[in-house]
């Protein structure tokens, strides 16, 4: 058939079923009062005996019985047909007195039957109404690829389940389709087992000998019949089997419940069900194919390990939900900005990996820079209209001649290592033994929280996190004043009252004792105490600001922000 030819037909018959729905349902509707007419009727040639209403009763049964079935409801027609039967003998002019108890007594039993009949209709409306039961389903965008020799059978396929939405290739030989199996990917395959000059069966032992082709749907599509044959394909691994002449509806049906039933068992065994992301089985399978493709055609191939920063606080100080949320959100956000030919799984809990083949690690790394850009110009969570920031560290490396799968995994996930060592926030290139030196780190300034509540300094870390910056913690004075006395500290954080030695003590000692240094560390003091000689003495002590519990975060972040900047 010509494709517009093809393309007019399905339209007559989509208006066609269209107009069915329609009826049916204004059938339904009015068969409420009918039923209603009927059991009037019923009644009243039982109490008088009265002829008329036995030959109303007689039409509308004949009535019910040629519209119903229009609609496609084949039951109610039935029912009709019987009770019309029933009432038949009005024609031959039988005795109303001893036909009409009679009628009654069986139409009773079968009046029942319509009404039970009527309510099940009216419950399938309501089901065609929500989209589930009449509609023919697809999984639109499912990639299809048709193996036939018989041009006008494959080129009628391909626009039928094209016009499904499916995305559709044809081959014509067994060979075309072996080599279009290996260059791209497919969801299902159909299959004609009778072709010139190899035969369907050739693509069995193709499909199950390569380890990424042998779980992938087949139908068999057959001219011949017999149990044999059937048998034989579905032992080699066939996953349904259809003979030809086919109804294209039947296809269609087995098609869906093959791809919906794999997608299923896909989601189940290689996705991470709390972020839809792949699982390390499947990203450790899809690195080995991928090491086994470059073999044969090399191109350059990256991996980067991705951990996020300080995780554990979200989770101890926001709760494990709001963490889940977190790992969603980060999920999302790698596969919206990925290619689609790079592969995403979470690795471990707060652990992401990024497969990239055709790609080097420079060009990984600027993928790294930008998903290190939007992680901190955006929160990856809102929960409750609250933003959640994170950073990440990254570590990349590019595959070489000769590494294994482990060890090439292994140098991406020690320059990740090193990335945390060198204070997070950053991204390191793996030069996988080639001793050179470090790339310094830019230079990056450092944040020094001391205070001994302890959900407060995770609430601080989480909310400044994203700023580029080193971040020390403190839960005492003495631990403060020894990180202020060994590190280059830009800004503190200080907390007036803190255990071993409290915040001004604190501030007095680290003037008195280091000299650049301390006129180079700007100090925010925080205390719960807003009597004015304390504010006055923080400031004295050479604090640049001092803010009163509770406080405002973004104030405190902002203020941050510029003092860093500064
Ligand atoms: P670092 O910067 O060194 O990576 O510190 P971190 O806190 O991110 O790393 P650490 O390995 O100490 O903690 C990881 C935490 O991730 C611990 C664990 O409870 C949490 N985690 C693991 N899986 C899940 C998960 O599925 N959901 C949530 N909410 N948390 C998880
Ligand atoms: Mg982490
Ligand atoms: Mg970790």
């Amino acid at each position: 058939m010509d494709p517009n030819e093809t393309e007019r037909f399905k339209a007559k018959q989509d208006r066609g079923q269209r107009l069915i729905r329609q009826g049916r349902e204004r059938f339904v509707q009015e068969m409420s009062s009918q039923l209603s007419e009927i059991n009037r009727l019923l009644e009243k040639a039982g109490s008088t005996g009265d002829f008329d209403s036995c030959k109303a009763l007689h039409r509308m049964f004949h009535t019910m019985k040629g519209s119903a079935p229009v609609f496609g409801l084949n039951r109610v027609g039935q029912l009709a047909e019987d009770l019309l039967h029933k009432w038949e003998w009005i024609e031959c002019g039988a005795d109303a007195a001893t036909a009409i108890p009679e009628a009654l007594t069986q139409s009773k039993a079968l009046m029942g039957q319509l009404v039970m009949e009527y309510e099940v209709c009216k419950k399938e409306l309501a089901l065609d109404y929500s989209g589930i039961s009449k509609e023919r389903p697809t999984m639109a965008g499912s990639r299809l690829l048709i193996i036939d020799d018989e041009e006008a059978l494959r080129s009628y396929l391909y626009r039928r389940l094209e016009l499904d939405e499916y995305a559709v290739t044809e081959a014509a030989t067994v060979e075309a389709a072996k080599q279009l199996l290996h260059d791209q990917h497919f969801d299902l395959v159909i299959l004609d087992l009778m072709m010139h000059p190899h035969s369907g069966y050739d693509l069995f032992e193709f499909l199950k000998e390569d380890p990424t082709l042998k779980w992938l749907p087949l139908i068999v599509l057959s001219g011949r019949q017999d149990l044999e044959d059937k048998m034989q394909c579905l032992y080699l691994g066939a996953d349904d089997y259809v003979t030809k002449p086919f109804q294209y509806e039947e296809l269609a049906a087995r098609i869906y419940s093959l791809l919906t039933r794999s997608k299923t068992y896909e989601q189940m065994a290689f996705r991470d069900p709390l972020t839809g992301v792949y699982n390390r089985r499947y990203m450790d399978h899809q690195i080995q194919s991928e090491l086994q493709r470059i073999q044969r055609y090399p191109s350059p191939i990256s991996v980067a390990f991705i951990d996020i920063d300080y995780f554990k606080r979200i989770n101890d100080t926001y709760g494990h939900a709001v963490g889940d949320q977190v790992l969603q959100g980060l999920a999302n956000l790698l596969n919206h900005q990925s290619r689609v030919t790079d592969l995403i799984a979470r690795y471990g809990g707060e652990e992401f990996v990024i497969l990239m083949p055709g790609t080097t690690e420079e060009e990984a790394e600027k993928l790294l820079a930008k998903l290190r850009e939007i992680v901190h110009q955006q929160p990856v969570a809102k929960v409750n209209q609250q933003s959640y920031h994170v950073t990440f560290s990254a570590g990349i490396s590019q595959w070489r001649d000769a590494l294994s799968a482990e060890d090439w995994l292994r140098t991406a996930d020690e320059a990740m290592y090193r990335a945390k060592k060198n204070g997070r926030d950053q991204i390191i290139i793996s030069k996988q033994g080639v001793e050179q030196p470090e790339t310094p780190a830019p230079h990056q300034r450092t944040l020094l929280i001391a205070d001994d509540d302890e959900i407060l300094r995770n609430i601080l870390v989480t909310n400044l996190s994203h700023l580029p910056v080193r971040i020390l913690e403190a839960s005492d004075g003495e631990q403060a004043l020894h990180l202020l006395q060994n590190n280059a500290i830009d800004v503190c954080i200080l907390d007036g009252v803190m255990p071993k030695l409290d915040g001004f003590a604190l501030l007095q000692k680290y003037k008195e004792s280091s000299d650049e240094r301390s006129v180079q560390t700007k100090v925010i003091m925080l205390s719960a105490r807003r009597k004015e000689d304390d504010v006055v003495r923080g400031l004295l002590l050479g604090a640049e600001e001092y803010m009163a519990k509770p406080f405002s975060i973004v104030e405190l972040e902002i203020r941050v922000t510029r003092m860093l900047q500064g």
